[in-house]
């Protein structure tokens, strides 16, 4: 580290007060170099799952896709496009179940095997010679949306009511929770991409400066692209120079949620009805900026994305690149399968994930994770009553009283960290989440 000239290195303006130290096993895939993936005989489109109107199919029955047609369009603000990520014939639009548990309509191709491609820009576009309504309208075509978990359309995201009012675009790179380590894997393998990717949204608001924020357990991460940057300053144009850095981040869970990361970065608080657009950040995660970057430079559709499988359950922890529509069950075989004795598949991280009871579910551009458990502790500990230790009180990053949390329910962004801490093994965080549920279903 120390032959390293960290101009372009920063720390936290400050650090967030509560959060949790979980043990993060990330050495199982940290260092597998990202394999590609491919999918079986057919593949899963499901038209909704991201925040917003489910897509509108433009196939039907019979039809013959190639790799980056549109299959179906975003219909109304918040809606994504969604892309054949293989040639062949849809087969059927069917409802299916998804990751979430939810089921979905969605697109069912047959895959022939031949990954017949459309053509995408036929040369590399340059984003400096695009205008900042074509840049956002090729993010918009290719169907961005959060790679992060969170699957809010990118394109909106990056047009905020106020152009001039973002200070800071923030490429996330915590990646806090544990075993996750696909967006390591992005920063090592794809740092060119991610540091265009961001000059790409920062040419979007003339105010902003960037920050790549990386958790400190990343080090190389963070001299990877220190150097990366430090070479592209030289041919930049000077309306960029200085104006990116990376801000090496405390380890914390969960040091990468957005408000905990909006926090650290500018001290500003938000609370739930807030976007982080209003305290003047735009946040996207690794997988994302990559995305972008695809999308504006070639025109590349969001047709894959890279998934961490890990976990004591599963023979051959990594991250795999995956195409969307592509079965969770036929990534798990890639990674060698499961042991025997595996007990718990979560979809997601173990803090923020959610446990699957069918693996016959397709990854969509938001699926971050498959973590397999051989034992699965939590079910196996007894819930009892509460002692009153206020520890969950102490990691709520939110300031709440989870024992409390009834009428603040809305509130918590459900990171698990009053589950973890909790002697008395009180499902919190799930019983927010169904109190939660049980209202949204009430209001409808
Ligand atoms: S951590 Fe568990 S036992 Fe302690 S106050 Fe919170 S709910 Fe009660
Ligand atoms: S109440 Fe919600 S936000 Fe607070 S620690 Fe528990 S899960 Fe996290």
């Amino acid at each position: 580290m120390n032959s390293v000239s960290y101009k372009y290195i920063s720390g936290p303006k400050y650090h967030l007060r509560a959060g949790i130290h979980p043990y993060d096993g990330k050495q199982l895939g940290k260092d597998v170099k990202i394999r590609e993936c491919m999918p079986g005989r057919e593949l899963a489109y499901p038209l909704g799952g991201h925040i917003g109107m489910p897509a509108e199919p433009v196939v039907s029955n019979g039809d013959r896709v190639n790799v980056g047609n549109l299959i179906a369009r975003g219909t109304g603000t918040l809606s994504i496009n969604i892309h054949a990520s293989v040639s062949g014939v849809v087969k059927e639009i069917t409802p299916r179940l998804t990751a979430s548990g939810s089921v979905y309509d969605s697109i069912i191709v047959e895959n022939d095997g031949c990954y017949k491609s459309i053509a995408y820009a036929k040369k590399k576009r340059h984003y400096m010679h695009m205008k900042k309504s074509e840049i956002r309208n090729a993010i918009k075509d290719a169907g961005i949306a959060g790679m992060g978990g969170a699957g809010f359309p990118t394109h909106v995201k990056l047009t905020p009511e106020n152009d001039s009012r973002i200070r800071f675009v923030i490429v996330n790179g915590a990646e806090c929770e544990p075993y996750l380590t696909s967006d390591y894997r992005i920063m090592m393998e794809w740092p060119e991409k991610i540091v265009d990717g961001l000059l790409i949204m920062l040419s979007l608001f003339d105010n902003a400066e960037g920050i790549i924020a990386i958790e400190d357990n990343k080090n190389e991460a963070i001299i990877l692209l220190n150097e990366v940057i430090k070479r592209k300053m030289h041919s930049l144009a000077d309306i960029y120079k200085g104006r990116i850095r990376i801000t090496s981040l405390k380890t914390k869970y969960p040091q990468g949620a957005e408000r905990s990361l909006v926090y650290s970065l500018t001290g500003k608080k938000l609370n739930r009805d807030m976007l982080p657009a209003e305290a003047g950040c735009i946040i996207d995660n690794v997988g994302t900026v990559a995305a972008v970057y695809d999308a504006v430079c070639f025109g590349k559709p969001c047709i894959e994305r890279v998934i961490t499988v890990s976990g004591d359950g599963i023979c051959h922890p990594g991250n795999y690149l995956v195409k969307t529509g592509t079965y969770y069950d036929e990534i798990i075989s890639a990674a060698g399968g499961l042991k025997d004795k595996c007990s718990k598949i979560i979809c997601g991280g173990p803090m923020m994930g959610r446990a699957l009871y069918d693996i016959r579910v397709p990854v969509t551009k938001f699926s971050s994770g498959i973590v397999c458990f051989m034992e699965d502790d939590i079910s196996q500990q007894e819930e009892s009553a509460c002692i009153r230790c206020g520890r969950c009180i102490s990691v709520c990053q939110m300031g709440l009283a989870p024992l409390m949390i009834n009428d603040m329910a809305n509130e918590c962004c459900e990171c698990g960290c009053c589950t973890y801490v909790c002697p008395a093994k009180r499902r919190l965080t799930q019983s927010i989440a169904a109190l939660k549920t049980s209202r949204k279903c009430e209001r409808r």
